[in-house]
């Protein structure tokens, strides 16, 4: 029999099992599999060894609890795992009703400080708890940068130190700064060592510190001296084992040094390494904190008050982000936070009671957001955020109802008063909403007004505004003359996922204009301006030979049958050369005419577009898809579906969006998705955004989704990263294999590492 592998986390909420899963992946626990239900589990685990551990959320109903631990003991790699129960903190379950079998259990608020914890304590006979245990250790992590950022006493140190040690299995574990270009430092920031001291050895002398200032990485399980039998330190230490990395800053600068070392050699670098990088991040991250708060204060960027960057400094930040974003393909988000009701406090408890509110928020906002986000004080009561690393929606409201709830909490003055406070928020998305830092604050700004008007203490998404874009059609459409040939034009991608195993199907292309002045507009402005000047058909070209290069890029690097859904415009569709277009485009890019889907909008009326009809037949008979996009608008559903040769409907986003809202839209996706199947034509539902929607599609057999719940539209760069990471999750073996909940992974893999990649 195979030796056990793997952990199984169960649990029919998202959000517990991205936790459970950051927890156990941060553990270096691997593979993970994540599963909704013991029916998920079942596929995910078929033909698999027996596992390691099965973590799961159980109902608060004791007989469906029973039978769900029935069902994973009669999985055949479930049969006497270990079991450790997490308790809803929503809908507890009364714990002296566990079923039997359950090993151990915890509530659902305690399971990044307790998870790893409870498992290493299980009984010996069960398989055993990674060690040392890097839970812990990254506690231990935490308290040391605390150490270095707010420079301890020596006794605390000391205490920490022997926790660390004992915990990561080190000996010696130094941070050094680098200061300037030279090296005009004598002591470390941070120096522990498990012994006696020594007589350390002048910094001039310690090659290996030079050699990781200069930006090498050192990872030597042992025989070190041997390695550099230069270096004084290593002799005078006994170290056999050390690690050195550099720490780097958001351009890649080293600030300075981290280095570790062991007397017996590290038992195991797969442990040791991604630790001491965490690590690394973290100190690297803390250094660079303290020295822009340093020349911060020096410049007078930093607010008295709060301690936060001021508007200057937080300028130069977002210059700084967007320029990365740019550079990586990546998505942030730009929050403008308002305080409610603040001049109420200042004008009944008086400034100094203002003055604490302003605190006071201030640390509740930092501790709503990740490290490597940004907060600064804006002005008066007014906050701004830069979220980075953004892929879905959903990245930007977790934090935002965060920010809500905790800064939503009631107040205690030192007067004893207790004060509520409350925020508006508003949000901008880069690159969607703006392509630069100014018109992304502007935007936030109108965002969150709209967010006062609602009714306070919510948040509003930035959305354009019609009256803007009339405005604008004039200015645009002589612009867009030239957008094709300066090219402004860019092609996104947004995924589409299987509805069961959420995993990557395909994705559609959509374009984007990046105006030099306007910055980026949404083709639901340009298009209907491209149609009437009949631009659309060089500019429809140029997005279908885009996409097909790319898809077929993809599937030469990854193999995954990837489809590419292309949007074609009515006036491309009438156009009689349609079909020799598109067979061109596919000749010249090789790719698979039938991974290729061509959205065609139901808004156009069959009788009144020569050639729709033909045009689509022919570009059927090439083996292209057929979809009929945002189905259920226009007037002539059936119509469309009798007369064209369509093999996928795609719902419209208006009925997505009101599931959960209104009965009749609910009704009617119901219909269609019944209608379709019964016609043999399969479904994907837009604009899916919310867990609601996605259960009720779900329920429904929708087959495909698309919308911000997954991902929004990506930059090649961002896209290629999910797949990456899809990879990855799935440990690498098969190009699709298994349909696990990898898009779930890839997104979990992400979050645990956003943190660090500041
Ligand atoms: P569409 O084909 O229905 O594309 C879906 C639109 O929904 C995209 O907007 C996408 O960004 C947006 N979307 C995706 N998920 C969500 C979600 O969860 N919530 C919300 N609120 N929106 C979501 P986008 O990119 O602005 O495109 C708008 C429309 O412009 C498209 O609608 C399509 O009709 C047209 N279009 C886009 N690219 C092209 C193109 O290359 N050629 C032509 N002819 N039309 C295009
Ligand atoms: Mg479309
Ligand atoms: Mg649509």
């Amino acid at each position: 029999m195979s030796a056990p592998e793997g952990i199984l986390v169960l649990a029919s909420r998202r959000e517990v099992r991205r936790r459970v899963f950051d927890v156990l992946d941060s553990a270096a626990c691997r593979p993970i599999h994540s599963a909704r239900d013991t029916q998920h589990a079942a596929i995910l685990l078929e033909g698999r060894p027996p596992l390691k551990l099965i973590v799961a959320l159980l109902d608060a109903d004791p007989d469906a609890a029973r039978e769900c631990c029935a069902k994973l003991r009669a999985l055949p790699a479930g049969a006497g795992v270990p079991l450790i129960v997490i308790v809803d903190d929503e809908t507890p379950l009364d714990v002296s009703q566990l079923p039997d079998g359950v090993d151990a259990w915890l509530p659902a608020q305690h399971i990044e400080s307790d998870l790893l914890d409870r498992w290493r304590r299980l009984p010996a006979s069960m398989p055993a708890a990674p060690a040392p245990s890097p839970g812990a250790a990254d506690k231990a992590l935490r308290t040391l940068l605390h150490i270095v950022n707010s420079h301890g006493s020596d006794a605390t140190r000391d205490v920490t130190a022997r926790r660390v040690f004992d915990e990561m299995g080190l000996d010696y574990l130094a941070v050094w700064p680098k200061r300037g270009d030279g090296v005009d430092f004598q002591t470390p920031l941070l120096r522990l060592w498990n012994g006696v001291e020594p007589a350390w050895p002048a910094v001039d002398d310690f090659v290996l510190l030079h050699r990781v200032l200069a930006g090498e990485t050192i990872l030597w399980r042992n025989q070190a001296r041997q390695r550099a039998p230069d270096d004084p330190l290593l002799p005078q230490l006994e170290l056999a084992g050390l690690v050195g990395l550099p720490l780097l800053d958001e351009r890649r600068e080293v600030l300075g040094a981290v280095l570790a070392g062991a007397r017996r050699g590290f038992d195991d670098m797969a442990i040791a390494e991604p630790l001491l990088r965490c690590a690394a991040l973290r100190f690297a991250h803390g250094l660079e904190l303290a020295r822009t708060r340093e020349q911060g204060r020096a410049e007078g960027l930093l607010d008295a008050l709060t301690g936060l960057p001021n508007r200057l400094l937080f300028a130069d930040r977002l210059e700084t982000i967007l320029r990365e974003a740019v550079r990586n393909g990546e998505c942030f988000a730009v929050l403008f936070v308002d305080l409610d009701h603040f001049k109420a406090v200042n004008d009944n408890h008086g400034h100094a009671a203002g003055d604490q509110v302003l605190q006071e928020v201030t640390r509740r906002l930092r501790g709503s957001v990740r490290a490597s986000d940004t907060v600064a004080r804006y002005a008066g009561d007014e906050f701004t955020v830069v979220l980075r690393h953004i892929v879905k929606n959903d990245d930007v409201q977790r934090v935002v109802e965060k920010i809500l709830q905790a800064v939503g909490e009631p107040l205690q003055l030192d007067s004893g008063v207790r004060v509520a406070t409350g925020v508006s928020i508003g949000v901008s998305f880069f690159p969607d909403d703006a392509p630069d830092a100014d018109t992304l604050i502007k935007h936030a700004d109108e965002a969150m007004y709209a967010a006062k008007h609602q009714g306070r203490n919510t948040f509003r998404v930035y959305e354009v505004s019609p009256e803007y874009a009339r405005e604008h059609g004039m200015a645009l459409r002589s612009r867009l003359r030239h957008a094709l040939g300066n090219g402004e034009l860019r092609v996104v991608y947004q995924p589409q996922v299987e509805t069961q195993s959420e995993d990557i199907m395909g994705m559609e292309a959509l374009v984007r204009w990046e105006h030099p002045e306007l910055g980026l507009i949404s083709p639901a402005v340009f298009v209907p301006l491209a149609e009437e000047t009949g631009l659309i058909v060089p500019i429809g070209e140029w997005v279908l030979r885009t996409a097909c290069r790319q898809a077929q890029e993809w599937e030469a690097r990854y193999a995954l049958r990837l489809r590419i859904g292309v949007n074609l415009s009515a006036v491309q569709l009438m156009e009689p050369k349609l079909p020799a277009t598109v067979f061109r485009a596919l000749q010249e890019t090789g790719l698979d005419p039938t991974l290729l889907e061509l959205e065609v909008t139901e808004s156009i009326s069959i009788k009144a577009a020569p050639n729709l009809v033909e045009n689509l037949q022919a570009l059927h008979r090439l083996g292209c898809r057929i979809a009929i996009d945002d189905f259920g608008t226009g007037a002539a559903s059936l119509d469309y579906l009798r007369k064209l040769p369509a093999d996928r409907i795609k719902v419209d986003q208006s009925f997505v969006r009101n599931i959960g809202v209104d009965p009749d839209d609910e009704a009617i996706v119901r219909a269609t998705i019944e209608m379709a199947h019964r016609l043999n034509r399969a479904v994907v539902a837009e604009g899916v955004e919310t867990e609601q929607h996605l259960a009720f599609l779900r329920e429904q057999g929708c087959d495909e989704l698309q919308g911000y719940l997954f991902s929004r539209p990506l930059a090649v760069a961002a896209f290629e990263r999910l797949l990456a990471e899809r990879q990855q999750a799935l440990g690498e073996q098969r190009p699709r294999a298994q349909p696990a909940a990898v898009m779930a992974h890839a997104g979990a893999v992400k979050d645990s590492t956003m943190g660090a990649s500041a």
